[in-house]
């Protein structure tokens, strides 16, 4: 039977089933059609479980260094099959949410896989979805006034290197039941080291294989630098500037693996092999064919309200490409419902979206880094301040990282903060909203600072800027 809706979301992950919310809030008829379950990546295969697994592994570390706290323990071990299980609670609860927020909304979910359909006797325009329902039961046909495209991505892998046995993505490691040995995981961006923090804190000895000249190369240099430290600090092995060669790849008791590093061939070898080289957007299999809509670089093309070149079909999240983060998705849904509403939204500025990394220590970061500051012909003044001076951070028992400040010499605006050190994720809001309403360091600076908090090396770094760090 064909049901008609204002708005049919294809796609019910960050993007696609807060876009659904926000189209109830606005009063359109609204259907989210999803094959797999609601949450999509973030919450059943990337931040969520993630970010569990890494508290678990934060918390064995610091047990095992808890005489520095005065608190003595002694074998202190891992349960890996309760440290899935809590993971999977925590999943489990929040899926629970998005289901329960899905009926709040009144927002009609089909459970199956959608495809755009061509015109058809249902429209004249491209766009009425057909939904292949999980159940069995006989197709849906769905015929929307606009439609978004909220597909998502899928782990990237090597061409030649493929994934089975003990070569795995982010997919397949959450799943592991067992703490690995040793891993090598190639691609030292923001997922691998995630992972190379976490399983090293487990007690798995990490390699991590980098193509560019250092791990999570779209950071500022120094945070990079720092990160490098403190990863090869807890045991973890980097090789940056190499070139893994899929076709060496063997497979036995162990995976074997060569990489060309700096013009020489090595050979590197460990129990598992995690793929960690970026995500391809989900193009596939959903009916773009059937309409004008154009893909770029394997990425859906749209403009500033997340329109395609069919006006009435948007797209959003990973499946744009761009920056694959949930709060990113979910804006970009936010945006694309608002301009569907008629509700005259700003366009997103992508500078201003802070981007985290839940390592231990973890990175945070907003706006430009120093050289791309310098690329676009800014004159720079920087101020930097280190947690080893922030009280907080030495109660912590974590005082390593630091906040450094990009401003602009001529105009004193704030061009970037970046941060690595503890909790620095909670704190890069304050540097996020400081630039969204044009802060100088100087006003960051006289934002009084409470004592005893880490935020303080946040002041301190802004009062760094004109060399007037008081504890610095
Ligand atoms: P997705 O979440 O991928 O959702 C797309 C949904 O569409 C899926 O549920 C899929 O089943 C469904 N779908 C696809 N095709 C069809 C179809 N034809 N019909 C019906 N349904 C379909 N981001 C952060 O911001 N913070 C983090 O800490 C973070 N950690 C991550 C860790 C890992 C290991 C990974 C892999 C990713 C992480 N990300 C993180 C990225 C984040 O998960 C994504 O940016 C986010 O999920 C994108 O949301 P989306 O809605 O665009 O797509």
């Amino acid at each position: 039977m064909a049901q008609e809706y204002d708005l049919v979301i294809l796609g019910g992950g960050t993007g696609g089933y807060v876009a659904a919310i926000r189209a109830s809030q606005l009063g359109l008829k609204t259907a989210l059609v999803e094959k797999g379950k609601l949450g999509g990546t973030c919450l059943h295969n990337g931040c969520i479980p993630s970010k569990a697994l890494l508290r678990s592994a934060e918390v064995y570390a610091t047990a095992k260094r808890s005489d520095e706290y005065g608190v003595m323990t002694s074998d202190v071990t891992v349960d890996f099959g309760k440290v899935q299980e809590r993971k999977g609670k925590i999943v489990e609860t929040l899926h629970k949410g998005v289901q329960h927020l899905m009926k709040q909304g009144k927002i009609d979910v089909y459970e199956g896989l959608g495809r755009i359909l061509g015109p058809s006797i249902f429209s004249p325009m491209p766009g009425t979805i057909s939904v292949e329902m999980n159940n069995g039961e006989e197709n849906e046909m769905l015929i929307p006034k606009n439609v978004i495209v909220a597909t998502g991505s899928r782990p990237r892998t090597l061409p030649g290197l493929e994934i089975g046995g003990n070569v795995m993505t982010s997919d397949e490691a959450l799943k592991l039941e067992e703490i690995p040995s040793s891993i090598i995981i190639v691609g030292g961006g923001v997922i691998g080291i995630e992972w190379a923090s976490m399983l090293s804190d487990f007690g798995a000895e990490v390699t991590v294989i980098e193509y560019a000249d250092r791990i999570i190369p779209t950071e500022d240099k120094e945070i990079s630098k720092e990160m490098q430290r403190l990863m090869k600090k807890k045991g973890v092995k980097i090789v940056t500037n190499a070139k893994v060669l899929p076709e060496t790849l063997s497979q036995g008791d162990q995976v074997t693996i060569s990489a060309e590093v700096k013009g020489e061939q090595k050979q590197f070898s460990a129990e598992k092999l995690l793929v960690s080289v970026g995500r391809q957007a989900n193009t596939e299999g959903i009916g773009i064919e059937n309409t004008d809509i154009q893909v770029e670089k394997g990425a859906i093309l749209v403009n500033e309200y997340y329109q395609t070149k069919e006006s009435h079909i948007y797209a959003i999240g990973d499946v744009i490409g761009g920056l694959q983060l949930a709060h990113v998705a979910s804006h970009e849904g936010i945006t694309a419902v608002e301009h569907i509403a008629g509700e005259n939204p700003s366009p997103l500025d992508y500078r201003l979206i802070a981007k985290c990394i839940y390592s231990s220590p973890e990175a945070a970061s907003v706006g430009y880094t120093e050289d791309e500051a310098k690329e676009k012909g800014y004159k720079v003044k920087t101020g930097k301040f280190s947690f080893r001076a922030i009280g907080k951070a030495l109660v912590y028992g974590e005082s390593d990282g630091f906040v450094k400040i990009i401003a602009d010499e001529e105009t004193n605006d704030l061009l970037g903060v970046h941060m690595i050190g503890p909790h620095v994720t909670d704190m890069i809001s304050e540097a996020g909203l400081a630039m969204v309403l044009d802060a100088t360091p100087w006003e960051v600076a006289h934002t009084i600072h409470p004592h005893p908090t880490l935020s303080e090396a946040i002041g301190e770094a802004a009062l760094a800027v004109e060399g007037k760090a008081i504890h610095g």
